[in-house]
């Protein structure tokens, strides 16, 4: 498979879709079924997250593995600094190069009382993301892409050090970005352009969630404080009366916040599918229908 990179910089916008490692059979069925539904459209890439404290590490290496696989589709395994040595990273990457999976998202991850507690670092361990990118690019022919916060990672001061970190990650040898959930656009364009005018030229792809149902923002957000943009969230206040409704309307601003992104230069799409796929692929359509795609 082409490295992610390349993908980005030859065939237009990518629109990728991330999954997170089933934990029951009944939710890995309904996994499967979104990944064949979405390799129909043929997504550039499609990711598969890392369990907080590394506690699906087995899941998602097998999950990514079978998907690189049995599957057309290019992946992308996630991977966290929580809870493990470098020994044990430098076995779980091995892992993911047996199972055929070259493209890593290199994360430091949150602290196992989650996002609003203190990070420590595991003793033999990295305490941060570039170290985790250095080290996954040190071991093979790996292409690493790493997180960015347009709202502000919770421990950062400033937009300006989240612009910084970036900057650093790159260097490490980062070659594209992914960013937390996106409801504010202005916020992911001052932070691609705090970058940019740093000289470097990481791609930034925005991270998406069609929302499907009243409060699902909020209980998102809830553990690690992200701020909401106030008319999405207004929205979505205004129809949470009527189920279908807020889905329908869930679509209408994840279409028109993918399309002034992807207007505004962005590199591509990142939809979060939550493991399902019918609201990701009505987006989608929509981007397809107004030649987006
Ligand atoms: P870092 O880049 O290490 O940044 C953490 C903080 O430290 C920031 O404030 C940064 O500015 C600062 N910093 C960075 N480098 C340095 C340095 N060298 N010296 C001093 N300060 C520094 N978590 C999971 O557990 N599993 C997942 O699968 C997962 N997927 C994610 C996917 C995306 C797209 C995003 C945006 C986040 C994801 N996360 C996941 C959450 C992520 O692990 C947390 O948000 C974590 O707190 C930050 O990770 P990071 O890789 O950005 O860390």
């Amino acid at each position: 498979p082409r490295p992610i990179p390349q993908l980005l910089a030859e065939d237009g916008p990518s629109f990728s879709f991330e999954f997170m490692p089933p934990r029951t059979e009944k939710a890995e069925a309904m996994l499967w079924n979104s990944v064949r539904r979405i390799e129909q459209v043929n997504p550039t890439f499609i990711s598969v997250t890392y369990g907080a404290g590394g506690s699906t590490r087995d899941r998602t290496v097998r999950i990514t593995g079978r998907i690189e696989q049995e599957t057309t589709l290019t992946t992308m395994a996630h991977l966290t600094c929580v809870g493990s040595s470098v020994a044990e990273l430098r076995q779980i990457v091995g892992e993911y190069a047996s199972v055929g999976v070259t493209n890593v998202l290199a994360l430091r991850g949150d602290p196992p009382g989650g996002p609003a507690g203190e990070w420590v670092a595991h003793p033999e361990g990295l305490d941060h993301a570039d170290k985790l990118v250095s080290l996954v690019r040190s071991l093979g022919d790996f292409t690493v892409g790493v997180a960015a916060f347009p709202d502000k990672h919770p421990e950062s001061n400033d937009l300006t050090a989240d612009a910084d970190t970036l900057v650093r990650k790159a260097e490490a040898g980062a070659s594209f970005a992914i960013t937390q959930m996106v409801t504010d656009v202005d916020a992911y364009l001052r932070l691609r352009d705090l970058v940019a005018a740093r000289g470097c030229d990481l791609p930034i792809i925005p991270g998406l969630l069609p929302v499907t149902a009243a409060g699902q923002l909020q209980r998102l957000t809830e553990l690690n404080g992200q701020p909401l943009a106030a008319d999405v969230v207004a929205r979505i206040d205004a129809v949470s009366h009527d189920e279908a409704a807020v889905r329908r309307e869930g679509i209408a601003i994840c279409t028109e916040h993918s399309e002034r992104l992807l207007r505004e230069g962005a590199p591509g799409i990142h939809f979060i599918t939550m493991n399902k796929s019918t609201a990701t692929l009505e987006v989608f359509d929509n981007l397809r229908q107004n030649s987006f795609v």
